[in-house]
């Protein structure tokens, strides 16, 4: 039992720090100076909790800086030269990694005499920097630092997702955009050389027969189309990068977002509703990158257009411009009604959402209660409701739609009518290449009012769909939670002391002045009717719910002053009914926890009491899981997890009922490897089965949210009537001949 441990911890060392010992050292000092730079800065890393990337021999600049973050500082890998280096002035120390794996601190430096001050990481404390020139620091440095400095609390930066976000997303693209936008101007020049062509055309060649004009056009328009077609394909191929990247940004924020948010908010919204709403986020990529865009690009023309059109004709030009003002202001008319319908047709789509999601998620209960019929029927409505709401809000969108037709015509061509009736009424007015160039040109000008118009339309659902998606990311986050906060060594004392906590949405608090001292590496079984409060208290010691009173203290830290991802880690969690990925058994007992390997896997699956069974596996521990774990049995996936939770050596265990839904056989291999287990851990057991809690240090009986009591097994039995009226139930049942796995009473409630 003891080499398993040792054993554990043997592969947990190699894992940090590479293979062999010279490597391992140079990773120390990689691993050194980080702590000693997070200790200038007054914070305190723990490096056993270091965990190296699969693969890596030495930690990379990117592995650390992904762990000091996680510490909560600020780091930032970077290149430097040597004239950054001299030029150091603030005091911090910057982390130099050398070429060979190893590391420097870089303490100070001297500019006069053009060298800096290094300092060992490794070295004892209390030994000096030394000076190093630039020739002996390029022997082993090629550049590559790491500046960390402190996070300030308000440095943690949540940006509210909403419009304002999107457009400074699209704002720091500057280079993409000024390529466009130069694209873009010469692209509408190069509209508006034809028309005037055309004008030369007529007044020249048509009216004074001049061949050679002719053929001078001809080449103009030859090399004015071959330009279009390389600017327009430079454009496009622009356009693409600047997409691509703002949706990689715009997604990388929204997943991070994402899982930053509480637990107890997923357990407040419902998954269908949820997806929807972050599903939004495909419409408001796809309006800045194409409408907003190719609008603005659009007004590039007008800004163009305009002094051309006034210099081919003052009167005709104001006559467009009035046209085109009617037109914005017939659509801005219908922008309030729009936007109401639009937040009508959300709500019935997101509604949809729910039901789907919800459908899914239980298909086995809605087969196998037969309710097929009783979803569709919700379904049906919703459908009905949301198409009712489409139309509604489609009838209302194709009313402007309809109204600024004729002036929309009446820009294109009306425009010529009036032209030529001025040019027939007045002789030295119009000539008649212009007003065929006016009426060309016209035409584009009228294309994005329009369009811009439009904009204004499709940007009421856009907003629309940005409040959707901030409804789920603008969220509080535990961000501060999981980033902040003290990280002492957990070795699991826990005490509760006078703990109250009531759910949000509850009027009894669910935990009543609980109080009670659980030693470090000793069992606690806690019991207590369906509702008592046993699997609260479990939530409050993984910081699920932190709105209580009183103290939860783990080695005497207060829990809520613990760093959230810290204190996770440290936790092993199993619950009645556990999630497993798609994927291998290895995969999900690992679960992508970077230095474990197949033999870290196998050791905690014997602990778990799965290895039998993975064994008899089609292809062992590289069997596929399917979705929904359906190819395993329920004492089999339990097994897996309970493994998937032992793999990290976690100081505190918890298991929430993890055995209560395997079968007799596999409880008592499971409640045979408990002592095992147990060795070297904390271990909170909720179980509706007495007689697996039997051997626990102490047992704590719940009632009602309420300490019943709290003492080992022998000592309830004489002293607390509620423990011994569950013992004797269960003693009797457990007793019945022919009924061994009968589940207790406890289980079906009260
Ligand atoms: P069981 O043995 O059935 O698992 P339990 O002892 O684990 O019961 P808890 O889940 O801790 O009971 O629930 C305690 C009380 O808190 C119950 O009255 C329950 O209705 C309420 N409760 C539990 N979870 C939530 C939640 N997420 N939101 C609101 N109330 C909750
Ligand atoms: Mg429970």
């Amino acid at each position: 039992m003891a080499d398993t441990t040792d054993e554990q911890n043997a592969t947990a060392q190699d894992a940090n720090l590479g293979p062999g010992p010279a490597s391992s050292n140079l990773g120390d000092a990689r691993i050194a100076a980080a702590i000693a730079a997070a200790r200038y800065h007054g914070a305190d890393l723990d490096g056993s909790a270091f965990r190296a990337a699969p693969g890596e021999k030495v930690p990379s600049a990117l592995t650390m800086v992904s762990w000091l973050r996680e510490s909560g500082l600020w780091a930032k890998a970077t290149r430097l030269t040597w004239k950054n280096l001299v030029r150091v002035s603030d005091g911090a120390p910057v982390m130099l990694f050398f070429t060979d794996g190893g590391a420097g601190m870089l303490v100070g430096a001297d500019p006069k005499r053009n060298v800096i001050w290094l300092k060992d990481p490794l070295a004892p404390p209390g030994e000096q920097p030394v000076a190093v020139d630039e020739l002996r620091l390029s022997q082993v440095w090629k550049g590559e630092a790491i500046l960390v400095r402190k996070a300030r609390g308000q440095e943690i930066e949540e940006p509210r997702f909403n419009l304002r976000w999107l457009f400074k997303l699209v704002l720091r693209e500057k280079t993409a955009m000024r390529d466009i936008a130069i694209g873009s101007v010469t692209l509408s020049a190069l509209t508006i050389i034809p028309p005037l062509l055309v004008m030369t055309v007529i007044n020249r060649v048509v009216v004074h027969h001049s061949m050679n004009t002719l053929a001078l056009i001809s080449l103009i328009i030859l090399i004015g189309v071959i330009y279009e077609m390389f600017l327009t394909h430079a454009r496009r191929e622009l356009l693409q990068v600047l997409s691509a990247r703002l949706d990689t940004r715009i997604n990388l924020t929204m997943f991070d977002r994402l899982l930053a948010l509480p637990i107890d908010f997923f357990e407040r919204t419902t998954t269908g509703e949820t997806m929807y709403r972050l599903n939004q986020i495909w419409r408001i990529r796809e309006f800045i990158t194409g409408r907003l865009l190719t609008t603005f690009l659009d007004l590039f023309t007008v800004f163009m257009l305009l002094p051309i059109l006034f210099w081919l004709d003052a009167t005709l030009s104001w006559m467009v411009l009035g046209g085109s003002v009617v037109i914005a202001l017939i659509i801005a008319a219908f922008l309030p009604g729009l936007g109401l319908l639009q937040a009508k047709v959300s709500a019935a789509e997101s509604q949809k959402g729910t039901i789907i999601a919800e459908t899914v998620y239980g298909i086995r209960t809605v087969k196998t209660l037969a309710l097929e019929p009783a979803r569709k029927s919700l379904w049906d409505e919703a459908v009905a409701d949301a198409g009712r709401k489409r139309l509604e809000m489609g009838r209302l969108s194709s009313w402007p739609q309809t109204l600024i037709l004729p002036f929309e015509r009446f820009i294109e061509r009306g425009v010529l009518l009036v032209g030529a009736f001025i040019a027939l009424n007045d002789s030295s007015g119009v000539q008649i290449g212009a007003l065929i160039a006016f009426m060309l040109l016209g035409g584009r000008l009228a294309h994005p009012l329009v369009s811009m118009a439009r904009l204004l339309e499709e940007f009421e659902q856009v907003r629309a769909s940005v409040d959707e998606v901030g409804h789920v990311l603008n969220n509080p986050t535990e961000t501060k939670a999981l980033t902040q906060g003290v990280r002492p060594k957990l070795l699991s004392e826990i005490s509760f002391e006078d703990v109250t906590f009531t759910y949000p949405t509850g009027k009894m608090p669910a935990l009543d002045r609980v109080g009670f001292t659980v030693p470090a590496g000793t069992m606690l079984g806690v019991v207590g009717r369906s509702g008592s409060g046993k699997s609260t208290l479990t939530r409050l010691l993984q910081g699920i719910n932190r709105e209580y009173s009183g103290f939860v203290k783990i080695d005497g830290a207060e829990l809520r002053e613990i760093n959230l991802t810290h204190l996770r880690r440290s936790l092993g969690v199993v619950l009645q009914d556990n999630f497993l990925f798609r994927g291998t058994v290895r995969d999900n007992i690992i679960a992508n926890r970077p230095g474990l390997t197949l033999e870290d896997a196998i050791r905690s699956a014997r602990l778990a009491g799965a290895e039998e069974f993975i064994e008899r596996l089609p292809a062992g521990y590289d069997t596929q899981i399917e979705e929904g774990s359906s190819n395993l049995s329920g004492g089999q996936k339990q097994r897996l997890a309970i493994a998937r939770a032992l793999i990290s050596d976690p100081k505190l265990l918890i298991l929430d009922e993890a055995t209560s839904a395997l079968d007799p056989e596999s409880e008592a291999l499971v409640n045979a490897n408990l002592q095992r287990i147990a060795k070297g851990r904390t271990m909170i057991i909720v179980s509706h089965r007495l007689s697996s809690l039997v051997d626990c240090d102490q047992i704590l009986v719940l009632d009602k949210g309420k300490v019943e009591d709290c003492a080992p097994h022998h000592v309830l039995v004489e002293r607390c009537a509620v423990y011994r009226q569950l013992w004797m139930q269960q003693h009797r049942h457990m007793q019945g001949p022919g009924r061994p796995g009968l589940a207790p009473v406890l289980a079906q409630g009260d």
